[in-house]
């Protein structure tokens, strides 16, 4: 990964789903508290950025989505908040490439369980200036050849859930 690329992601990525509210006072900071199991799996060479941090560890795992054999990082619940990889930047949005090739940012359905965010099913409640700054990070990442087939890939396979989640959002 290019790492000019990625730095301006992350620095753009530097600002709260709320803005200057911190989410994390209405449900206690949940996506940070998973137990050693609990982790994210990072961008194809972001590794990089996290090799020998004391505070997480890494381990390449079978991402579910693409197949792709990738790095996953486990924290103990803290970070340095400036070094939080960009999964956790992004989160509660994902990034999604539609048939047409075009990127939307949509509510992350694996936090349904998780985030207040995510199930209030509203995007419009997210801060617009993180929205905004998560869609400039996000279309500079997939200039990267690599990452654009990395989240085409994931986007599909997930267009192939979406059944099941509004199943899973019904009950
Ligand atoms: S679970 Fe959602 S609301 Fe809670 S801290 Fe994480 S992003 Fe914010
Ligand atoms: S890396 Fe940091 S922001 Fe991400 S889950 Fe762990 S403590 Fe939370």
């Amino acid at each position: 990964m290019d790492e000019k690329l990625y730095r301006k992601a992350i620095s753009l990525l530097d600002f709260g789903p709320l803005g200057r509210m911190d989410c994390g006072r209405l449900c206690q900071k949940r996506c940070c508290s998973g137990t050693s199991e609990d982790g994210m799996f990072l961008l194809p060479g972001e590794e990089a950025f996290f090799q020998g941090k004391s505070w997480c560890k890494l381990e390449k795992l079978i991402e579910p989505l693409t197949g792709e054999h990738l790095f996953f990082l486990t924290c103990s619940g803290t970070c340095p908040r400036e070094e939080r990889p960009l999964a956790c930047r992004t989160f509660p949005l994902l990034p999604v490439l539609t048939d047409a090739g075009e990127l939307e940012l949509q509510l992350d359905s694996m936090g349904l369980f998780l985030c207040p965010l995510v199930q209030a099913d509203n995007i419009e409640l997210l801060h617009p200036a993180f929205r905004r700054r998560a869609m400039r990070a996000w279309k500079l990442l997939l200039g990267d050849p690599l990452l654009y087939e990395l989240v085409r890939k994931a986007s599909a396979a997930k267009q192939k859930q979406e059944p099941w989640e509004k199943l899973c959002k019904m009950r």
